[in-house]
């Protein structure tokens, strides 16, 4: 499982500034959804090849009233989602009333929480952290987060703490994992049913827990299948949970742990900008990816037109993804999802031999040299596989750190072209060796 991490703190401890260097130059997705609050931002991290999601959940200053109260509630349900929480301290403030409220809602939810003392800089960083272990907390990190020190090894830590990834999950849960996601009211709920609901399909026992996602294993036409159903369509007993069932926690985590990710779109509003931050996070967890337009049923041409001509330009960069224009409720063009679906885990899942990669990579130079650097043109000589979903394409050659944008996509379509890989983004990595 991908681990989450959630920042909690008062205002201006830093929270943000460590966010920044916790995901580095990706970009935040920001909550802005119907009954979530806009102040928290998810990213996504990577500590030597190792993922996580972080959140920054804003808004905590331990004396909550009224709509602080409610942001307040809604921290703290990122801080139940959360497998590591971390509450920041200001070290050049001391203790506060606040840190010690926040710490007793902490308490309270018996979450197990690490101490984190920032802004140690220009000071004894253990002089800093005297003032706050009358907290209780057993784990204590010192850190300056603006200066980047001491993040490493807290990350270290942490997530040397958790069980290793992934490994196990692929015998627990069979087959292709479909994640079915969207924002709230697009259908997502609708559209598992249906997928589900489909001829031929068994469903086998599902585990599972409130916490997460539901992987509802399952079985058609002689392939195994899990469904990550975010929406917990399976879960829901009153309309009352309709909008609490949304959660982002939910929605990256089935991302990380999907091959194909299913993004339902509400044709009836068009895309929307959180429908490309959530496409920007399929894509930067490598993730496969159909784009599903819902209620396509009882609109009218030339609203069709509009829409249709709305994805193709703003999704113009994703040519490679296939979209399919359906209605969950009726169960039009349902079935042919299940065609992308397979496509996408084959190009996900695709071995390649270094001999296929080379030739591909030669004839591709072949037809268009890489430019010259210092005189010295770069060289592009073999390329191997470094891995699946996303499939990795490792170029070996000479100044590959100068090698264009420009001639990187030439190769990315190449490859793409040539090796037909549908719905799945490629990662290439560059090594020089002289
Ligand atoms: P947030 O409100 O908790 O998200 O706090 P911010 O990340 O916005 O930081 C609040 C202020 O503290 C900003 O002016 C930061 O530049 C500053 N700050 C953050 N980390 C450090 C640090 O490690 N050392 C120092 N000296 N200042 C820091
Ligand atoms: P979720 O929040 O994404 O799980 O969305 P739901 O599946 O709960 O659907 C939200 C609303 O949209 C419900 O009232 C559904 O009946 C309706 N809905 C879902 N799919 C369709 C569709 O294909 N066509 C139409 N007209 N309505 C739909």
């Amino acid at each position: 499982m991908t681990p989450v991490i959630a920042l909690v703190g008062r205002p201006n401890v830093g929270k943000s500034t460590l966010f920044n260097q916790m995901t580095r130059s990706r970009d935040a997705l920001v909550a802005d959804f119907p009954g979530l609050t806009r102040d928290r931002k998810y990213g996504d991290g990577n500590y030597e090849g190792r993922r996580f999601i972080v959140i920054d959940t804003g808004g905590l200053t331990g004396d909550e009233a009224g709509l602080d109260a409610e942001m307040a509630r809604q921290s703290m349900q990122a801080v139940e989602e959360a497998d590591i929480v971390l509450f920041l301290v200001d070290g050049r403030s001391g203790l506060t009333a606040g840190d010690e409220m926040i710490a007793d809602h902490l308490r309270r939810s018996g979450k197990p929480a690490h101490l984190v003392v920032n802004k140690t800089d220009g000071q004894d960083p253990d002089v800093a952290a005297a003032d706050f272990y009358s907290l209780g907390f057993e784990s204590v990190y010192q850190i300056a987060a603006a200066h980047n020190r001491g993040i490493r090894s807290m990350l270290e830590h942490l997530l040397g703490e958790l069980p290793e990834e992934e490994e196990d999950r692929a015998d627990k849960y069979p087959g292709i994992r479909i994640g079915v996601v969207g924002r709230p009211n697009v259908g997502k709920s609708t559209l598992v049913n249906r997928l589900l609901g489909e001829e031929r399909v068994v469903v086998y026992d599902m585990p599972g827990t409130t916490r997460d996602s539901v992987y509802i294993p399952y079985e058609r036409q002689g392939q195994e299948y899990t469904l990550i159903d975010t929406a917990g369509v399976r879960r829901r007993k009153n309309v009352r949970e309709v909008v609490e069932k949304f959660s982002i926690i939910k929605t990256l985590k089935a991302i990380e742990d999907a091959h194909v990710v299913i993004l339902v779109i509400d044709a009836r509003e068009g895309l929307v900008d959180q429908d490309l931050h959530l496409i920007g996070f399929v894509l930067d967890a490598g993730r496969s990816l159909v784009i599903a337009v819902n209620k396509w049923d009882g609109m009218d041409p030339e609203e069709k037109d509009r829409v249709k001509e709305q994805v193709r330009r703003r999704l113009d960069f994703l040519d490679y993804a296939d979209k399919h224009y359906i209605s969950a409720l009726h169960g039009s063009g349902v079935g042919l999802l299940y065609d992308s679906i397979g496509d996408c885990y084959e190009s996900a899942m695709a071995k390649w031999s270094t001999n296929r990669l080379t030739a591909i990579l030669q004839d591709a130079v072949a037809q268009h040299q890489p430019p010259m650097v210092r005189g010295r043109r770069i060289k592009l000589r073999y390329a191997h596989q470094g891995g699946s979903n996303p499939p990795v394409v490792v170029v070996h050659g000479n100044q590959t750190d100068a090698l264009p944008g420009a001639y990187k996509r030439y190769l990315e379509n190449t490859f793409r072209k040539v090796l037909k890989v549908n719905g799945s983004p490629i990662r290439f990595e560059f090594r020089s060796g002289e």
